[in-house]
């Protein structure tokens, strides 16, 4: 897609790339391709679909394909971007973040103000997969 950077392919209809709408060292921003055209994409680090459309420079209309008058007049199965799996993965992945960050707090280290900022993401992130998590049946 135009105005994402480092978009790298995760099999068919997928891609990871860095969010636009954020300070995004990692690839938090998930893309994908339904089978009907239309584009999802979600920010794990909490970021709105707007703000990371807008600052790829895209607008809503951007995700959506121009769509062919269907005869039944029938909306397609709404479905979750990603399975628990996924989810569960990229939670781990943040508690690891987070485990090693208390570790450090319990032996009694400063946090720099990068680690600071790295448990504020951490914390942000987890929040918002288990909010996605608790709409995977
Ligand atoms: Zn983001």
């Amino acid at each position: 897609m135009a105005g994402l950077e480092r978009v790298r392919g995760r099999g068919p209809g997928r891609w990871v790339a860095r969010c636009p709408a954020h300070k995004d060292r990692t690839a938090s921003l998930s893309i994908r391709e339904l089978e009907d055209g239309r584009m999802l994409l979600h920010c794990f680090a909490g970021c709105a679909v707007e703000s990371v459309v807008a600052a790829a420079g895209l607008t809503l209309e951007d995700l959506f394909p121009p769509r062919a008058p269907s005869p039944g007049g029938g909306r397609p199965a709404e479905k979750r971007p990603f399975t628990a799996r996924e989810l569960l993965d990229a939670l781990a992945k943040e508690l690891g973040v987070a485990w090693v960050l208390l570790a450090d707090l319990a032996a009694g280290r400063e946090f720099a103000e990068k680690d600071r900022r790295r448990a504020q993401v951490a914390r942000d992130r987890c929040a918002a997969l288990i909010e996605e998590l608790r709409h995977v049946r």
